[in-house]
């Protein structure tokens, strides 16, 4: 039989617009305990509705360990290779590797990132910019005004775009005194003077939107919270998930702003909570943060339902915590050798928490404080969704998407048969 790495052109359909939601540190257990939460025993989270289910692995090209971070994690996915833990879209030899968003940018598209963590933080990075070390946020900023000029940008992090010690602007510091940790002088000045509307607030942002509606307007920064939309502690020590805005607000905002653009659009989504909280094994707000990314999701999906060439992506950049769901009321099974030990074996759990429309709950046992290299679920619907079916590996995402889209300087090379 003859095969054809290309598909028959005329069959293919590009994907115009792409979502792309990364929810940082969810596993398939953090979805499945989600959806008990707030779906039940038989229902499906948004995400989990989604035509395509494939399994990705997430090591990075770190040779002294099989665990990655979400820099090396979002790096992969971004630019499709691997690349050294801590390194933001710079290969192992040092080069830069041009990013699924740029290369979305290149082909006319309008682009976007979003996240509830310091906008600046290592996922939406690896995206828009190029650095050494993922602490060098401010210049992660700087080259996201400068180089990748991406069109809409909205998270937290305030702290990273204004200089040392200078004070937040006062709608920014309601509840804690934020000063400046910046480097690379007042970023949302210069953002101002390079075209971009700068908002930090639910109402600044609805007015611009208002406003936009009637007469379209430049780029959009929006920064919401000196750093992130959360405080990430254990249980009772002070943890707190309210954010200033929900993410699938930010998400329907950047849609909104992102869809005037008739070449489509490329947006990437991250809610950060459920990796911080899960290292703080933090199983409440684990959950919270998982269902704040499938509202979000929701909110694509009917923009996809409204606007059939777009494809949709939720997956994660790596596991953390080792988490398990186990049933609250269950017996040990005194039949299977051990079976007894259950109670005990559970000593360490978080819970119980209900099954929504059920009498019975369920508990969450962690094995870590850090990533695993478990590999994640990709579900995605849409042009190109198929080729994320099966297992496949996180530089094959860079790949799908780029294929999807169509972007002329893409390789579509699969490691996939
Ligand atoms: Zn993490």
């Amino acid at each position: 039989m003859e095969t054809s790495i290309e598909p028959d052109s005329r069959e293919r359909r590009i994907a115009r617009n792409v979502i792309l939601l990364i929810g940082d540190g969810m596993g398939q257990a953090h979805r499945f305990a989600g959806q008990l939460l707030a779906a039940g025993r038989d229902g499906r989270l948004a995400m989990d509705r989604l035509a395509v289910l494939g399994q990705m692995d997430t090591m990075s090209a770190d040779g002294r360990s099989f665990v990655t971070d979400s820099a090396a994690a979002a790096t992969a996915i971004a630019t499709g290779v691997k690349t050294r833990n801590g390194s933001v879209s710079i290969d192992i030899h040092g080069h830069e590797r041009k990013t699924i968003l740029e290369l979305a940018k290149e082909s006319g598209r309008s682009v976007g990132l979003i996240s509830t963590c310091q906008i600046t933080d290592a996922t939406p990075a690896a995206f828009a910019a190029h650095v050494p070390h993922r602490a060098d946020q401010s210049e992660v900023a700087r080259q996201y005004l400068e180089r990748a000029e991406v069109d809409v940008i909205l998270g937290g992090g305030a702290v990273h775009w204004f200089p040392s010690g200078k004070a937040l602007p006062s709608i920014l510091t309601g509840d804690v005194p934020w000063r400046g940790v910046g480097t690379e002088g007042n970023l949302v000045a210069h953002a101002r003077n390079a075209g971009y509307e700068f908002v930090a607030s639910d109402d600044e942002l609805r007015t611009s939107l208002e406003r936009r509606r009637s007469a379209p307007g430049g780029p959009l920064l929006g920064l919401f919270s000196g750093q992130e939309f959360f405080v990430q502690t254990a249980e009772d020590l002070g943890a707190a998930y309210d954010p200033p805005i929900p993410l699938a607000d930010l998400t329907s905002a950047a849609i909104e702003i992102l869809e005037q653009n008739p070449q489509g659009f490329f947006l990437m989504v991250e809610e950060s909570a459920i990796d911080r909280m899960a290292h703080r094994n933090n199983a409440p707000l684990t959950l919270k943060g998982v269902l704040e990314l499938d509202r979000a999701v929701q909110v694509a999906l009917a923009f996809a339902n409204r606007v059939p060439d777009t494809l949709i992506v939720v997956t994660a950049d790596h596991e953390c915590g080792g988490l398990a769901v186990g049933g609250s009321g269950d017996q040990p099974y005194p039949y299977e050798p051990g079976g007894g030990l259950l109670d005990s074996l559970l000593a360490g759990e978080d819970g119980p928490f209900p099954v929504a429309g059920f009498d019975f709950g369920f508990v969450l046992g962690w094995a870590t404080t850090g990533h695993t290299a478990a590999p994640v679920p990709v579900t995605a619907s849409g042009p190109g969704a198929e080729l994320l079916r099966g297992s496949i590996d996180n530089t094959d995402l860079f790949h799908a998407l780029s294929y999807a889209m169509d972007l002329s300087e893409s390789m579509v090379v699969s490691t996939r048969p």
